[in-house]
């Protein structure tokens, strides 16, 4: 055996999660990598004088997980912020708005994010709720997903947005009956408003991501990766990585095309620079990120088939695709051949299958090559496209967390796109039985960033404090060893860090 290892961990029950590994119950580690597995005798050889030897009484040992998307500034600043993810209904959240206004007085704007679409009587809120706790100051929270924003009538008057504002091009206001927007923003329109929030500081964003990272590791966290890093938030993250901070292994990804402030025409030379700047302090910024669509609930999410209208039968929207198809295969083409990889955001079917067909066209355009794209959240996926992720190479960057019987998300979306349709999403199992890539992410603060209740949805389609219900979809489960490698090494493979990390191997 070589020389002493710094740090041996025996008698526990190693999970290597590596294909072809033999069981194994102990691990050594020199130098930062792994240098021994097996059984504690094989391992005992590797302990010297100086070996940390920690003794695990039949304790598991996993490879570190890794989150394939993760929002982790946004994890950080939730609590700069009026928070409201956990609050049960609309009565909480006005009480919590009213609370943080009156003990931020010095606020210019109040902010903050997580409601749920079902705790309102209807899928969106009202300005006038708002009006009632804070009237003086502008206020715009932001729903957990990030894709509608409710704003007050300050909010609104500030911004100039009235019945005579025509809505932008890739978002909505919602309106009252006399065209007076009601408050509630979707989408492109959000930044109608957000626009005027003032940007929180650099120093508050470096520590939201030291504060976010501390509990990503408490969660078992120690690879992410950051879907859509705005310009503003990069300093941040480049400042960690350069100063030691940063022990995550972390992918910044930059967002393609931006919304609001101006449609960038040319994003390259921006993502290029980014890439750049991020280099030199030895982050990866090498990754673009899509939105394709929006989401279900704002009926924004991109379908094949229509929305349903009021009288249940199939309407006529189908929602927008946010780009055309032949930008987006023309944007992956020329991104693969500056050496970027693609993280798409797509919900409904449609959107999984621009993303997919734009892949196909940089294939036929630039050849086989060792690419890493990733198609996220496939809330809803045509047959006929499943088999197209493993033909592609692309890999499938699940929310498993999701994919429950949830009665709020079922109230809402069966109205909209009809039962077949909802007890179609999330179709991991047949995803994984084409022989998919498969990576897992949490979409965290979307919903948590827990890896272990992430993975007893996936394996069991059952919500963690729902435990004697029927599973939901029952063939589309994971077993326990595919949702371990999608939560380690398969989110490796999408980070290209699967050659050092995410299994415990030599
Ligand atoms: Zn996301």
């Amino acid at each position: 055996m070589g020389r002493p290892a710094d740090l041996v961990l025996a008698g526990g029950r190693v999970e290597p999660v590596a294909p072809r590994a033999a069981p194994a119950d102990a691990v050594a580690v020199t130098d930062g990598r792994i240098s021994g597995v097996g059984t504690t005798a094989d391992v005992e050889g590797l302990i010297g004088p100086s070996t940390r030897v920690i003794r695990l009484s039949g304790e598991t040992v996993l490879p570190g997980f890794q989150d394939a998307h993760c929002h982790a500034v946004y994890g950080g600043l939730m609590h700069t912020e009026c928070n409201l993810h956990e609050l049960p209904d609309e009565a909480a959240y006005l009480v919590a708005i009213k609370a943080w206004a009156d003990a931020h007085p010095d606020l210019e704007w109040i902010s903050g994010d997580g409601w749920h679409y079902g705790t309102f009587g209807s899928p969106m809120p009202h300005r006038s709720a708002l009006d009632r706790v804070v009237s003086d100051r502008p206020v715009i929270l932001s729903a957990f997903d990030g894709h509608t924003a409710w704003v007050n009538s300050r909010a609104l008057e500030l911004a100039g947005i009235g019945p005579e504002t025509a809505d932008p091009e890739h978002g909505r206001f919602i309106r009252d009956d006399d065209g007076m927007p009601t408050g509630a923003l979707v989408e492109g329109a959000v930044s109608a408003v957000s626009r005027l929030v003032p940007e929180p500081s650099h120093e508050t964003l470096v520590q939201a991501l030291v504060d976010s990272q501390r509990q990503l590791h408490a969660w078992g966290i120690t690879a992410w990766h950051d879907p859509g890093v705005n310009p503003e938030w990069l300093p941040a993250y480049q400042e960690v990585m350069a100063d030691g901070r940063l022990t995550a292994r972390v992918v910044a990804a930059q967002q393609w095309k931006r919304w609001g402030k101006e449609r960038e025409a040319d994003p390259l030379p921006r993502l290029l620079a980014g890439r750049e700047s991020s280099r030199t302090v030895g982050l990866r910024s090498d990754v673009v990120k899509f939105f394709l669509d929006g989401v279900f609930e704002s009926q924004t999410a991109y379908l094949l088939e229509p929305y349903l209208d009021d009288d249940g039968r199939a309407g006529t929207d189908r929602s927008r695709a946010d780009y055309g198809q032949d930008e987006l295969d023309a944007a992956v083409i020329e991104l693969e051949r500056q050496g970027f990889d693609c993280h798409f955001h797509a919900i409904g079917d449609a959107a999984v299958r621009q993303a997919l067909d734009a892949v196909a066209a940089a294939r036929a355009a630039n050849g086989p090559r060792d690419a890493r794209h990733s198609i996220a959240h496939i809330e809803l996926i045509d047959r006929t496209d499943i088999p197209r992720f493993a033909e592609l190479g692309v890999a499938a960057n699940m929310q498993p967390f999701w994919a429950h019987l949830d009665p709020e998300t079922r109230d809402i979306q069966v109205p909209l796109i009809g039962p077949d349709r909802y007890d179609a999403r999330y179709a991991f199992g047949d995803l994984q039985r084409t022989g998919a890539r498969l990576a897992i992410g949490s979409d965290w603060t979307v919903t948590t960033a827990d890896p272990l209740q992430i993975l007893e949805v996936a394996i069991r389609r059952i919500f963690p404090t729902q435990r004697d219900d029927p599973p939901w979809r029952p063939d589309q489960r994971l077993d326990l060893d595919t949702a371990l490698a999608a939560a380690t090494v398969g989110s490796a493979w999408v980070s290209r860090i699967e050659s050092d990390t995410g299994t415990i191997e030599v």
